[in-house]
């Protein structure tokens, strides 16, 4: 297939990138590098397979010959105040992202007979009062919360992919993907596991927002990319999640990356710098992804933390 890929330089778009090109697929990215880094996908400048174009999607997009398939993974996506790459500083750009560029995308699946991809998430369940979250759980979120601007467009997203598939018959898919890390996640965006992952390299206490009791299930990149890849060769319409259904706390998550690094700093309980809106629980329930696509997480806590590692070190000059 020649398959278009929005939002290419960033964490789950460049693996994606990667994948699909070792499928022997074509690829087209696009990035506008507000979140993405050209770091991430530097490594495929010379292959031939691959094109790239530097764009925002949110404004009219001009694909240059047929797509087969159209993958939308561009928007800012950590939750975390304090980090300029995060949707909070950049609001209106994920709206548009979600809102436009998800439009943007549908006309050109439409146009070209394409299939459509939608990276949507367990946001869209919002604070969750169902657990585990199943797919037909309509949710819980405040449309003017502080997280309401990433939630909410991920959740008109979803509206207008169902729109298109009901009323164009676009053969769309849509992905909830939950909690992930791995190898090029942005070490500055805030999120937990490049907080924490980067304390203990450099051997510092670990920021436990609150008491830590608020739970997380967090999934490696490759299981990741692997249930996406799935989905996009089904012929599942309907939202599927993907993600690793082991919940933790986030204390427990905490402690677990200080053994696995070997960090005697231990945990510094610190207020949330973030909103009262903090999911209290979240752990996907992948029966669907289990039963249509044949996919389940295969890499442990251990295993990815330490796949990780190696990443972060060059990240951080340790190597
Ligand atoms: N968290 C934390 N310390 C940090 C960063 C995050 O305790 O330095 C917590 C945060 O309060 C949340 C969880 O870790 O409960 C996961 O946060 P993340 O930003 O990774 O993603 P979220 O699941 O909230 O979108």
């Amino acid at each position: 297939m020649r398959i278009l890929i929005t939002g290419a330089a960033g964490f789950l778009g460049s693996h994606l990138c990667d994948r699909l090109l070792a499928e022997g697929h074509e690829v087209i990215g696009m990035d506008n590098f507000i979140t993405g880094s050209p770091d991430n996908i530097a490594h495929l400048a010379g292959n031939e397979r691959f094109t790239f174009f530097k764009r925002d999607i949110s404004n009219y997009m001009f694909v240059p010959g047929k797509v087969e398939a159209i993958l939308h993974f561009a928007s800012p996506a950590s939750p975390n105040p304090l980090s300029a790459s995060g949707y909070f500083n950049l609001p209106i750009q994920t709206m548009k992202a979600g809102a436009l560029g998800t439009h943007n995308c549908l006309g050109i699946a439409r146009g070209q007979n394409a299939r459509f991809l939608l990276a949507s998430t367990s946001e869209i369940y919002g604070d969750p009062l169902v657990h585990p979250q199943v797919e037909s759980y309509a949710g819980n979120v405040d449309p003017i919360g502080t997280r309401a601007v990433y939630d909410e467009a991920k959740r008109f997203a979803e509206s207008l992919t169902m729109a298109y598939h009901r009323y164009h018959h676009v053969d769309t898919r849509i992905v909830r993907i939950f909690n992930t890390y791995g190898p090029r996640m942005d070490l500055e965006d805030g999120r937990a596991l490049p907080n924490f992952l980067k304390q203990a390299l450099l051997g510092q206490p670990l920021t436990v927002y609150g008491d830590g009791g608020q739970s997380r299930s967090f999934c490696y990149v490759d299981d990741l990319i692997d249930g996406i890849v799935r989905l996009l060769y089904s012929e599942e319409n309907m939202p599927v999640n993907i993600g690793n259904p082991v919940e933790m706390t986030v204390l427990q998550f905490a402690e677990a990356i200080n053994r696995i690094v070997g960090n005697k700093a231990g945990i510094s309980f610190v207020p949330d710098a973030r909103s009262a809106r903090d999911p209290q629980r979240r752990q996907p329930d992948i029966t669907r992804a289990k039963e249509i696509l044949g996919w389940e997480p295969k890499v442990s806590l251990d295993e990815g933390i330490k796949k990780t590692i190696p990443f972060f070190k060059q990240k951080l000059g340790l190597v």
